[in-house]
């Protein structure tokens, strides 16, 4: 099987010198924003490995962020499917509800730590522009958040975050005025403030160094699972779960583990309403090799080759491609990756709720369908799931579209 060729030095030489996974990853923009990238590259390499920024972080991590978070057992949950014994890892507590504040922290504090004044990026939903305003509040830096003026008036509260804490919300008017747009105008805005800002991405996406980056700061959270596992149970887990929009938490948690040969990885893509084109955002599963926003990778093409309409319930998988790390993984066979339809991931987040006390993100309910479905199908083992965030932000949306089930007792 190719799951055990995975080497150990793999994190230390993945991506290579100029930012391939395999074949995936790489920098294609152009000429002026190039060596904006090789700056944050070279500071990367020597600012973030060093003593001073590691401890500062991880002091920031404890003291700000609340970590490490927990590993719960899902007894209830995992005594109603079966014998199969469910975990999750609790990125739901992490500071601002998600695990996205763990690279949003590191970014920051990079950008400090190089100078920089602000920090620029785009949002869809609004996650990474909130977690991106959290970190710029507490290092003291500017924060421009772009985002398309209908994504705005969609995401009022996440908006209404943004603001308090300080960041500069800025709309984008042309095209459709959603996600697209939005990277576009922040990429312009970069390419003239490179010099005093430094451009945050909030996922294993975009031209190097950033998916290896972003993966790193994201490697907290399978070094912590790794170790709390095996302290709770004496075992490591039989497989970890995932979902994957960009792919960072997913590249998170599978980073802890990808060297253990008896642990077996899942990454879960939304379906949406179903495999037809235009109506689901699995980028591995239904799409095909091609360059976007800076990077090669495997995404989703429109009859022209580009960037194709994608849907899913959960706003923070709806991204027509995915990390190029992911699509490396794939080809190796060290991950599975599949797929949880809308409906199922519904379900899921109110079993889990019940079952559990633990209200997850539409984004993790896709995490914790797929160990649902794993559950009922094995008899034994034990499976971690990647709570990658709270559910709040979701509620109101759930319960317009889809009411609340009655209670069975
Ligand atoms: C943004 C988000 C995701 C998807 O992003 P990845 O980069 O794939 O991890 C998943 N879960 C939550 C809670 C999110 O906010």
């Amino acid at each position: 099987m190719t799951e055990n060729k995975i080497a150990a030095n793999y994190l230390n030489t993945h991506p290579d010198a100029n930012g391939y996974f395999g074949k995936y990853g790489g920098c294609y923009i152009d000429e002026k924003l190039k060596k904006a990238m090789e700056e944050i590259t070279e500071a990367y390499y020597t600012i973030c490995k060093s003593s001073r920024f590691i401890s500062e972080l991880r002091r920031i991590r404890k003291e700000f962020q609340g970590r490490p978070t927990p590993i719960s057992h899902l007894e209830r949950l995992s005594n109603a499917l079966g014998r199969v014994q469910l975990y999750a890892k609790r990125e739901d507590l992490n500071h601002s509800g998600a695990h996205k504040l763990n690279h949003c922290m590191g970014e920051a504090l990079l950008a400090k730590y190089m100078g920089k004044k602000k920090v620029i990026a785009e949002t869809g939903a609004g996650q990474h522009g909130v977690a991106l305003a959290t970190a710029a509040a507490y290092f003291g830096l500017e924060c421009d958040i772009y985002m398309g003026a209908v994504d705005i008036a969609k995401q009022a509260p996440n908006v209404s975050r943004m603001k308090i804490l300080g960041a500069r919300v800025i709309p984008v008017e042309h095209g459709l005025k959603t996600l697209k747009e939005a990277v576009d105008a922040a990429f312009n805005a970069y390419a003239k403030e490179y010099q005093d800002a430094i451009y945050c991405i909030g996922s294993v996406l975009g031209p190097h160094p950033f998916p290896m980056m972003v993966r790193d700061f994201q490697h907290v959270i399978g070094v912590e699972a790794r170790e709390q596992f095996f302290d709770m149970t004496g075992e490591l887990p039989d497989h970890v779960v995932a979902c994957v929009g960009g792919g960072s938490n997913a590249m998170g948690i599978f980073s802890g583990f990808l060297n253990d040969e008896t642990v077996r990885l899942y990454g879960v893509e939304p379906l949406g309403r179903g495999p037809s084109f235009g109506d689901h955002a699995a980028s591995i599963t239904y799409g095909s090799e091609g360059i976007m926003h800076g990077f090669n990778t495997i995404m989703l093409k429109d009859e022209n080759g580009e960037p194709a309409p994608v849907y899913s319930i959960a706003s923070g998988l709806d991204y027509p491609g995915s990390g190029p790390e992911h699509c490396l993984l794939r080809d190796i066979g060290r991950v599975t990756y599949d797929t949880i339809n809308d409906r199922d991931a519904i379900d899921a987040f109110f079993l889990l709720s019940r079952k559990e006390g633990i209200i997850p993100a539409l984004e993790s309910s896709h995490a914790v369908a797929y160990a649902i479905k794993m559950a009922q199908k094995l008899n034994t083992g034990s499976i971690l799931i990647c709570l990658s965030g709270r559910g709040d932000k979701d509620m109101d949306y759930i319960i317009e579209k889809y009411g609340i089930p009655d209670i069975e007792r």
